[in-house]
């Protein structure tokens, strides 16, 4: 069995090695390939944690595990990350423990990967400013991998803590992207592209400020009660999702259907325009929307990576259980 650490799952995976992970995990999602198992997610009563696994396996890539983990609000205080994962991969034929994953910075990079995939099939060609709404841990990783599937010009940014923006704005300066701090009503009407990344409990994007044509990788909702967007900008845009279970039960369809402005069957998963099977935008003007709730075959698609590339180079310790 392999440990593989955080440094060494930097070292093995970046940013190209998750786009193209996510990209063909959410196609096999959509051909019935690959298949989450049931999320568990529960208040522990201790620490004020939230805990659970995401589970899943993925036949065309031989990859099964499980990552576990959660959200501890007060190891900040500690000097440690307040959300924290581990990914265990399986030998499919066996169910023999194959490889313990450090999964914090793998969680990061296939979500930045995953609305990289959106922006990839479904933002405008032409897109050139991008809109980030968000500044904590994941919007650095976000404006990272969007840079890299278009030629945007500029990035436009706003925080509801705007203390935190000077963190997003180094990165955009690092990547020769010029940074301006909006307010929101400003970043819709600039923004071709827009990010959302944030933990909101309420709609923080109206939809008429939203411009036709724009997409938006809604990628902060992952859990019941959170919001980040007015419904309405769901019933008038083409809604597209890693998976629709999660989609309309922790994603940000949840208001939108509990609404009654959006059907589940409304809603495309994203791996169908990846296969070809779905057309993706069918016009300049039209608004899309990516609902990525993250899911545990992407976790195990990067710690697949990472496992693969670790055995291959001799860089993980080898333990015997
Ligand atoms: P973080 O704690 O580092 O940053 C939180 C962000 O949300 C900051 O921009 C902060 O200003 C903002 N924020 C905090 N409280 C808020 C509130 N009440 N209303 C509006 N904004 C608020 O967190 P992070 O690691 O950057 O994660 C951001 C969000 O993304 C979280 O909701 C997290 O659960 C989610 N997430 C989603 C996926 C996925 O796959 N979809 C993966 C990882 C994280």
């Amino acid at each position: 069995m392999l440990v593989i650490d955080e440094a060494t799952c930097e070292a093995l995976v970046g940013r190209r090695e998750a786009f193209d992970a996510v990209e063909k995990v959410f196609a096999a999602m959509a051909r019935g390939e690959a298949r989450n198992f049931p999320v568990v997610r529960e208040a522990l009563g201790h620490a004020d944690a939230l805990y659970g696994f995401k589970s899943g396996f993925d036949r065309a890539d031989m990859v099964l595990g499980v990552k576990s983990g959660g959200y501890w609000p007060h190891n900040a205080e500690k000097g440690l990350t307040n959300h924290q994962s581990t990914v265990f991969l399986f030998d499919p034929d066996t169910g023999r423990l194959d490889a313990v994953v450090a999964g914090n910075y793998l969680t990061a990079v296939r979500t930045a990967a995953a609305s990289a995939v959106s922006i990839a099939h479904l933002a405008r060609k032409d897109a050139k400013v991008l809109g980030m709404v968000g500044a904590g841990h994941q919007s650095t990783f976000q404006l990272r991998a969007a840079a890299e599937v278009r030629d945007f010009e500029k990035v436009v940014a706003w925080n509801p803590h705007p203390e935190m923006l000077p963190r997003l704005a180094a990165v955009a300066e690092e990547i020769g992207l010029p940074f301006q701090a909006v307010e929101r009503e400003q970043l819709c009407a600039e923004a071709d592209v827009i990010i959302t990344i944030t933990s909101a409990f309420e709609p923080l994007l109206m939809a008429d400020w939203i411009r036709p044509g724009t997409h938006i990788a809604c990628m902060g909702t992952d859990t019941k009660g959170k919001q980040e967007l007015d419904p309405e900008i769901l019933a008038r845009a083409a809604v597209f999702t890693d998976e629709v279970a999660q989609s309309v039960t922790i994603g940000e369809a949840q208001h939108a259907v509990a609404a009654g402005l959006l059907g589940e069957t409304d809603i495309v998963p994203i791996g169908m325009v990846i296969n070809g099977d779905h057309a993706g935008r069918t016009a300049d003007d039209e608004i899309t929307v990516f609902d990525g709730t993250g899911v545990g075959l992407q976790d195990l698609a990067v710690a697949g990576v990472a496992a693969r590339r670790a055995r291959e180079r001799d860089m993980a310790r080898q333990v015997e259980l």
